[in-house]
């Protein structure tokens, strides 16, 4: 039988909704990705009573989403704006940069785009890695509390040994560092490991598995549960990851003069450092929030989108300050990200789209170096946030928000 054939087609689509054939098995069926997509999407117009013509348009290659979806019906696509360029002085990121920024939300693109000609009129922004380690918890029980003291001495002795274990499934992964944390019987190794250029939650998660077999097998009256105890802390907001740090951390500034305040910002830089006191570190305190910011999440979640980042790693870079004062008469504003999780391997970094954004940047694949790209990526999002908050802060102080948005949004 012609297996492309309109028939052959109905008859499958007829399977999927019966349930005959199950979603996630048609690749293996008919083995043409495309057509598995197509057919799912029919399914679900069938099922459903409704055309969607839209989701069915894409250019990107099915095959080079395989690691990234299953039953994969299409693609939504998504506004790319551009802001910039950014001018920066970090320690890979040198130069000028035009950001690529993936949103629905009106009014964000202009901002960064406002705050990037603030922060060229005030020759560039300059912007450090002050940390740099992914982290992983791995959770453990001890069989009797007396165990601990020992256990511990034999953690320190034994660190060579694990450290092997750890890095034996990649060719990337250094073991940093173990930190112990107990309550009761309880016991956490937080791992901390520089995964060069891949975010590295699949590498560390790999090696935390690996760690707990071998502590499991060579320690009498320890029981391994779990890869991840939450106090990496993956995902969820916490104060570990505001004064630790996952990821990498950093701090980028810039001075801006009073006539560059004026002229693009339209208001003082005393009103300026007024909000931000008030907002974001007073506000944010009252609140119990991690996020002494006004917006890093939007920001971070419009590149990481365009860049084909783990979006559930928003939540860790909306952890960090932005402060504020006045030196030599100039205004001094400086962002502190304490958890940015990005990569420029693995991931959504293939997907067609998001590597062209990367390519974009300077920063797509390996660095030449290992470690080089993700650093300078980090870099140019770190200052990408500087210019945001100058921009929102501003606009604020000014009381030109609510206008910036409705001009953009209406
Ligand atoms: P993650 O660990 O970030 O979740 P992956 O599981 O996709 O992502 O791992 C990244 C992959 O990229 C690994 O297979 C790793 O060997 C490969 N790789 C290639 N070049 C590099 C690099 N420069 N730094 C880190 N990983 C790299």
């Amino acid at each position: 039988m012609d297996i492309n054939s309109d028939s052959q087609d109905k008859k499958i689509i007829e399977e999927l909704i019966t349930k005959k054939i199950k979603f996630y098995k048609l690749e293996s069926i008919i083995n043409d990705e495309k057509r598995a997509n197509e057919l799912r999407l029919k399914a679900i117009e069938k099922i459903l009573n409704k055309k969607f013509s839209h989701i069915r348009n894409y250019s990107m290659s099915p095959q080079n989403t395989r690691p990234n979806i299953e039953n994969m019906i299409g693609a939504v696509q998504v506004p790319l704006g551009i802001a910039g360029p950014l001018k920066l002085s970090g320690k890979f990121a040198k130069g000028n940069f035009f950001l690529p920024l993936a949103t629905t939300e009106g009014a964000l693109t202009a901002s960064i785009n406002r705050g990037c000609s603030v922060i060229k009129r005030s020759d560039g922004a300059n912007v450090r890695i002050i940390k740099s380690g992914q982290t992983r918890s791995i959770l453990f029980k001890f069989s009797d509390i007396g165990l601990i003291p020992e256990f511990i001495k034999w953690l320190k002795d034994n660190f060579s040994q694990i450290k092997q274990v750890a890095e034996r499934k990649s060719n990337f992964l250094e073991l940093q560092k173990i930190d112990k944390f107990i309550v009761g019987d309880t016991l956490w190794l937080k791992i901390t490991a520089d995964s060069k250029d891949a975010m590295g939650m699949n590498m560390i998660t790999l090696a935390a598995r690996s760690i707990g077999d071998y502590i499991e097998k060579n320690y009498e009256g320890i029981r391994f549960i779990s890869s991840s105890g939450n106090l990496c802390m993956d995902k969820k907001p916490s104060a570990v990851n505001l004064y630790e740090g996952r990821g990498k951390m950093l701090v980028a500034d810039v001075y801006i003069d009073k006539d560059t305040v004026k002229k693009y910002l339209k208001v003082s830089s005393k009103k300026i450092i007024e909000v931000n006191y008030r907002k974001n570190i007073l506000g944010s305190a009252l609140a119990g929030s991690y996020g002494f910011n006004a917006n890093f999440a939007n920001i971070i979640a419009a590149i990481f989108l365009a860049t084909g980042q783990d979006l559930g790693h928003v939540v860790e870079g909306s952890h960090g300050f932005t402060t504020m004062e006045i030196i030599d008469k100039k205004l001094h504003v400086m962002v502190t990200l304490s958890s940015l999780q990005l990569g420029t391997v693995g991931g959504g970094t293939n997907l067609e789209t998001q590597k062209e954004c990367l390519e974009m940047l300077g920063v797509h694949g390996s660095g030449k170096v290992p470690g080089e790209n993700a650093s300078k990526f980090a870099e140019i999002v770190a200052g990408t946030v500087l210019a945001g908050e100058i921009s929102l802060v501003g606009a604020l102080a000014a009381k030109h928000l609510i206008r910036a948005h409705l001009e953009h949004n209406r």
